[in-house]
């Protein structure tokens, strides 16, 4: 990368810190990637699946194309940084440095529109609401692959704690699905002396909670990883009264559809079994919050080998161990053949090894060329020029 374009990048990557918004309300932060493609001569379409924004440039006659994502979402989170660069939005911070990915895309579109290389389409894909997990369906739902079709999609996510510049990625699931439950059981409240009188639906609950625990022990393939864990136990009842209903949340964790199916199978049939026992009413309600991200066996290939072209072997590893956190990207895994990976933060608390959604946490400047890099690599591996013989 030039010297001209890492201080492009740097710049981009600082300027999006300052203006951070929320799911679904990035219109400034839309309007500002969206001013840079056009600059760089990309078509650009706005206002995709909420502010989402694609960005595409062709070459050649090639009728390949190629995807790179990036996030334009920031957390509602106060900053506390005191740099020169941080957040002007009182309450919105890009703590989990959405700006670093964006400008990582925006880094190599630039690199990528100037130095060819390679025939068919590139299109950059900016989603709205990766943190609540809705903005990739949302332009899923807007028909993004149909107007915008790749035959690949690459995407990656900063790690603190993993060593600067270095990439992780790996064929199949790479990040769990999650998600959440909620379990109301009704029972009769009265009087706490009078226990004969009542049917206790917090007794009930303790029950189910400590039931939901044997879901993984006992009903999970044990070569199969999954969490399930409640999270909250509320009771409308008094320090002297027996409640007339619990309410239990919780979450699930897990990297296969079936494991996914079987958690919420067993999740209803204890708990309304538990419920029945005891005489009591039990509603469940699961909801699919993030889908796991399941990684194309070809396109991690290709993720794995450009990583090593670009950024060297000794800091490649394409067989990375999967983690349980959650990633819209697993949404549009589902719809095309894609890549997710890990580029490492850095190790040392400060200089990018702050944790993520922290409130002192930043991107770190000095790895954005080693994801422009990797980009770059990935894109010419996918859009390799026609060689084509004397006519
Ligand atoms: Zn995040
Ligand atoms: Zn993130």
């Amino acid at each position: 990368m030039s010297e001209d374009l890492n201080t492009r990048v740097r710049r981009w990557r600082r300027e999006l810190h300052g203006i951070p918004e929320t799911a679904f309300e990035e219109h400034a932060t839309a309007a500002y990637v969206a001013a840079v493609l056009e600059e760089l001569g990309f078509a650009v379409a706005r206002g995709i699946g909420g502010t989402g924004v694609v960005g595409s440039l062709t070459r050649g006659k090639a009728g390949r194309a190629v995807g790179l994502r990036a996030e334009l979402d920031a957390l509602p989170i106060d900053e506390v940084s005191g740099r020169a660069h941080g957040s002007r939005h009182a309450g919105r911070m890009h703590a989990c440095g959405h700006d670093g990915h964006m400008a990582m895309v925006l880094g190599a579109a630039a690199e990528l529109a100037a130095n060819g290389g390679w025939d068919g389409a590139l299109r950059v894909i900016f989603q709205p609401a990766e943190e609540p997990g809705r903005g990739a369906q949302a332009m899923v739902d807007d028909g993004v692959f149909e107007r915008f079709p790749v035959d690949a999609l690459y995407g990656l996510h900063n790690l603190p704690g993993m060593p600067p510049g270095h990439l992780h990625t790996r064929a199949g699931a790479i990040m769990a699905s999650e998600d959440n439950f909620e379990i109301v059981v009704v029972g009769r409240g009265g009087h706490a002396a009078s226990p004969h009188l009542v049917i206790d639906p917090l007794v009930v609950g303790a029950e189910i909670v400590l039931a939901l625990q044997t879901v993984v022990a006992r009903n999970v393939d044990p070569l199969k990883p999954a969490v399930l864990s409640c999270t909250e136990f509320h009771t409308d009842g008094a320090r002297n009264a027996i409640p007339g209903q619990v309410r239990i949340t919780g979450d699930t964790r897990s990297f296969d559809p079936e494991v996914q199916r079987l958690l919420e199978r067993r999740i209803r049939e204890l708990s309304e079994g538990i419920a029945a026992a005891h005489g009591a009413m039990c509603t469940v309600t699961y909801t699919h919050e993030f889908a796991p991200t399941i990684n194309d066996e070809r396109c991690a290939r290709v993720a794995g080998e450009a990583a090593v072209t670009a950024l060297g072997a000794d800091r490649v590893d394409a067989e990375c161990a999967p983690i349980m956190p959650s990633e819209d990207f697993g949404v549009f895994a589902r719809y095309v053949p894609a890549c997710f990976s890990f580029i490492g933060n850095g190790t040392v608390e400060g200089e990018g090894g702050t944790p993520l959604h922290s409130r002192s946490y930043d991107a770190n400047d000095d790895v954005l060329a080693a994801g422009v890099a990797f980009y770059g690599a990935v894109v010419r591996a996918e859009l390799a020029p026609l060689v084509t013989g004397p006519e």
